[in-house]
């Protein structure tokens, strides 16, 4: 059996280690080069999300994740000023309600490595999926934007948000935007040592409402140095993103898009978030002002609406292509990855006819969708977009 992936992604390469490890002929085609674009700093592992890894990845590679991942996060500190003072006023505990689970955190630019070790000659960067087209004989033949093409009995469209697969297979689905966006960076640790933010906060996420304004903020602390971890578990791991690995405060600014303004490139929007700071206590203030301008980046929180089940075919779309969670989508995308993993290497042993093991994968992941949207409404309303305090910087 070969099976094709359009996007490497969290979801796609999650798939693609899994179904290399199985044995299946599998190739991803990437519209990105390899370098990729910013898409934030950290992501939050959840249970599903990490289920879904040691599932999918060889035991050396999820022993690197393990390793790499901050320490336990269990809830959110709510983070009030009194006396001039940032001070924990109280905890939510991470139960699984409105997106909040327990977890670790993981550094993007690490997991991403780690998911392409092992899989060079499988990923194909540069190449942007543009069409399919059903052959008679059941496969699929796909046609890429520099004129190539290629066939295989199943097309996965892992392609996130904008997916150019779900846009022909499944067209009635919807990108819808919600107007709400996030403007979310990193800082390094050391750049904010001396204020005690890293002690106040501890392994959990914070959320700070202070001066009629909103900020979610948490730490992620190596539990262990990542080149050791690298050349104990995956030696094969490139250099540079271990070595440059270090302490983070990963931080986020909810507004609306009226309030965006020019969001074209990481440094004007890192500037966007300095004025939205420039009203919050100092402490607060300076983990923007010494973020990494590079990676900050402005977040379109859109959703889709639920898609009604379709006929199973050779063509399938997983993660954010089909349903979009911001905050826990990349868990789900995982997931996703796994699900449809184990339905392929089922078929691919005889034990299951191929439409209906996608059918039965798709069936879980759009029951699950449904969930994830009512989640995704609750973490919107746990998450109000900040009302500036008079004087606060636009
Ligand atoms: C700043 C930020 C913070 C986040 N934090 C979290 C978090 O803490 N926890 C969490 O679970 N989720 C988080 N998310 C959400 C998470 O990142 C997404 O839900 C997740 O990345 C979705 O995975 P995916 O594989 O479906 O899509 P993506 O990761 O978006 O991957 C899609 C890939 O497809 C490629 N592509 C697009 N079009 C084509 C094409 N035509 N041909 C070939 N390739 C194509 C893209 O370049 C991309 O590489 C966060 C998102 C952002 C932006």
């Amino acid at each position: 059996m070969r099976v094709i992936v359009a996007g490497a992604g969290l979801g796609g390469l999650t798939l693609a280690q899994g179904l290399h490890r199985a044995g299946i002929d599998v190739v991803v085609y990437e519209k990105d080069e390899e370098r990729g674009r910013p898409q934030g700093v950290s992501l939050h592992v959840d249970d599903r999300g990490t289920e879904a890894l040691r599932a999918c990845l060889p035991p050396g590679h999820m022993a690197m994740v393990e390793a790499t991942m901050g320490g336990p996060r269990d809830g959110t500190s709510l983070l009030s000023e009194v006396d001039g003072e940032l001070v924990v006023a109280g905890t939510r505990p991470a139960d699984g309600t409105a997106g909040r689970r327990p977890g670790r955190q993981a550094q993007r630019r690490l997991l991403r490595a780690v998911l392409l070790t092992g899989l060079r000659d499988r990923v194909r960067f540069g190449a942007a999926f543009r069409r399919f087209e059903e052959l008679a004989d059941g496969r699929v033949r796909v046609s890429l934007a520099d004129g190539r093409t290629d066939t295989a009995d199943v097309l996965v469209g892992a392609d996130g948000v904008g997916s150019a697969v779900r846009r022909q297979y499944l067209p009635h689905a919807e990108v819808v935007d919600t107007g709400r966006r996030m403007v979310m960076g990193a800082t390094p640790l050391r750049a904010v040592a001396g204020t005690g933010l890293a002690a106040l906060l501890g392994d959990n996420s914070a959320a700070a409402q202070v001066r009629g304004m909103m900020m979610a903020l948490g730490v992620h602390r190596f539990t262990g140095s990542p080149v050791a971890a690298r050349d104990r578990w995956l030696p094969g791991l490139p250099s540079p993103v271990v070595a440059e690995a270090e302490d983070y405060v990963m931080w986020c600014l909810p507004l609306t898009r009226d309030r965006l303004g020019d969001a074209s490139s990481p440094a004007t929007v890192w500037r966007l978030a300095q004025g939205l700071a420039a009203g919050l206590h100092p402490t607060l203030r300076l983990v923007v002002d010494k973020a990494w301008p590079g990676v900050t980046v402005a977040l379109r929180i859109g959703m889709i609406p639920p898609v009604p089940a379709w006929p199973a075919g050779p063509v399938t779309v997983i993660g954010d292509a089909i349903h979009v969670a911001p905050g826990f989508g990349g868990n789900l995308a995982m997931q996703d990855a796994r699900r449809l993993r184990d339905a392929l290497v089922a078929h691919a042993r005889g034990e299951r006819d191929l439409l209906s093991a996608i059918g039965a994968a798709e069936e879980a992941m759009l029951r699950e969708s449904v969930l994830a949207l009512d989640e995704s409404r609750s973490a919107a309303a746990a998450m109000p977009v900040p009302v500036p305090a008079a004087g606060a910087g636009a």
